[in-house]
């Protein structure tokens, strides 16, 4: 844990007691801070309870003793509308700050050299998070990594010299740290999402590029300069007018990618090659390649970053290759809950597509999948989205309507494993009608999958809903793992890695 010292003396209003709230708390205490805790659910403040965590009443408490609000990032701040705590703290004239704000302070205070690698983006956080850690762990740097991903970063080791702090931030918890100065920024990528607390994309987009305005080295996505940022583009003009790559830096280096090869600045020998790596398939993946090779310019050279890529474990529920029986593959993409992420795993792969999707449908559905189609097999309907999706692959794709997942994978895997041709008109519930191979079912693929000897076509049964899970599960980890329960039960299943 990392005591919070900067507050020590004082009292901070804690609210939120999910996720972050309770080590918040804590490090405020350990810190030498007195606390008053709150949140809206029993839930939170039975765990906060139990924790030996302060309890007060926010709602009917004396705000002048308290000097900040340290708010949870799940926490309206300033959209649809704020928080009652935040009109509190307003009115009491108190700043309104988030637990990675006391970790920057924190830093600042007592090490402010020990690197800090922050990373944020529409999509791909996760992934480059954790593949940036991945690298620095195995090259024997002492690596911490946290955030919106894994641990609340005050959770971590505190800050020392050569300790390098990889942290995944969200939008919510940008808007929290005004003092966010990491070592390294990096910005993936922006595409509109979160509006909703956000206001418009104008101000979503502006969040985001703040984590990288005052970072000493800024990391950005091609497409995340060319777009949605007009306040920030002075300040990447550099980068615009060496006609960057996929991911450039602030340093000069433009990473380029090109069927799975990684290449920096003009040099034609690639620097990586992820073209059997089957952890990072796909353009997208790429992207977050590249991100890690920018992100890492400077810190450690280039054959060490490829060597560690190439080892990358992957994450769970993001086009996780569980195993396969002969030669059909079983993925799951559960993560996938909405057709923008769905998009990227038919891109990854191409053809011979077994494909489970369904759940709670987002606006839009999967009328925006049409033209990856051609390289369905068959489809397979769950949850409440069967009659929208349905409309959207008739006459394109066959599919049945399986209801929930454990039917449909049992369906799947009968179908996959008798290879046949292309089925046509009449089969299965839909109408299909012959497709003409289309220019990506065609492509070939950048990650072949390893298929030993026996000669058959690869196959893929590949769960990526394209829909929320919460029409019959919990979350998309309880709709993956569910996924793996069944699938690892199949006759004759082999997992990844076992001959
Ligand atoms: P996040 O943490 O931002 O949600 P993840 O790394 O968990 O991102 O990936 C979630 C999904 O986002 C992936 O399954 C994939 O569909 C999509 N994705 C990943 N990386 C990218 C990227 N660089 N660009 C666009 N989409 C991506």
């Amino acid at each position: 844990m990392i005591p919070v010292t900067t507050f020590a003396g004082k009292t901070v209003a804690v609210f939120g007691l999910g996720g972050s709230g309770i080590t918040t708390a804590r490090a405020l205490l350990a810190g030498g801070a007195a606390v008053a805790a709150w949140d809206d659910g029993d839930a939170g403040r039975a765990a906060a309870e139990k924790a030996g965590i302060p309890l007060v009443d926010l709602a009917t408490a004396d705000w002048s003793q308290f000097s900040a609000l340290v708010l949870a990032p799940g926490v309206p701040l300033t959209h649809p509308e704020p928080h009652w705590t935040v009109t509190k703290a307003h009115e009491a004239k108190i700043e309104i700050i988030g637990d990675i704000e006391l970790f920057c302070r924190e830093r600042n205070a007592h090490c402010p050299d020990a690197p800090f690698i922050a990373i944020t983006g529409t999509n791909g956080k996760s992934t480059t998070t954790s593949l940036i850690a991945h690298i620095l762990r195995n090259a024997g740097m002492d690596t911490q990594m946290g955030g919106n991903i894994g641990v609340p970063i005050l959770a971590l080791e505190p800050p020392a010299k050569d300790r390098f702090y990889v942290i995944e931030m969200s939008s919510f918890q940008i808007d929290l740290t005004p003092s966010l100065n990491p070592t390294v920024g990096v910005l993936l990528n922006i595409t509109p999402d979160h509006i909703d607390r956000h206001g418009t994309v104008e101000n979503y987009a502006a969040i985001k590029y703040r984590l990288i305005v005052a970072s000493a080295l800024k990391v950005c996505g091609m497409q995340a300069i060319l777009h949605f940022a007009p306040q920030s583009k002075p300040q990447f003009e550099s980068l615009i007018a060496g006609n960057v790559g996929l991911v450039g830096n602030s340093a000069g280096t433009n990473i380029y990618a090109h069927s799975g090869l990684l290449h920096k600045n003009e040099d034609p020998t690639p620097i990586c090659d992820l073209t059997d790596v089957p952890t990072l398939r796909g353009a997208h993946n790429s992207e977050n390649a590249s991100a890690a090779f920018a992100a890492l310019d400077g810190i450690l050279d280039d054959a060490p970053i490829a060597q560690h890529v190439r080892t990358y474990p992957g994450l769970a529920h993001r086009m996780e290759e569980i195993g396969r029986i002969g030669s059909v593959f079983f993925i799951n993409d559960s993560k996938a809950t909405n057709a923008d992420s769905t998009e990227k795993a038919l891109l990854s792969f191409p053809q011979n597509v077994y494909w489970i999707l369904g759940g709670k449908p987002k606006e839009g559905g999967i009328e925006p999948l049409r033209p990856y189609l051609p390289g369905i097999a068959k489809a397979y309907l769950i949850g409440a989205a069967t009659e929208e999706f349905a409309k959207t692959l008739d006459g394109h794709v066959p599919y049945e309507r399986c209801g929930t997942l454990d039917a449909a994978v049992a369906a799947a895997a009968r179908d996959s494993a008798i290879p046949s041709p292309r089925p046509i008109r009449g089969e299965g519930e839909g109408e299909g009608r012959p497709v003409a191979p289309s220019s990506l079912a065609a492509a070939p693929h950048p990650n072949p999958l390893p298929i030993e000897g026996d000669g058959e076509r690869e196959r893929i049964i590949l769960l990526s809903p394209a829909c929320a899970s919460y029409d019959q599960f919990k979350s998309f980890e309880h709709r993956g793992d569910t996924f793996r329960t069944l699938v690892t039960a199949l006759p004759g299943f082999t997992p990844r890695g076992k001959a």
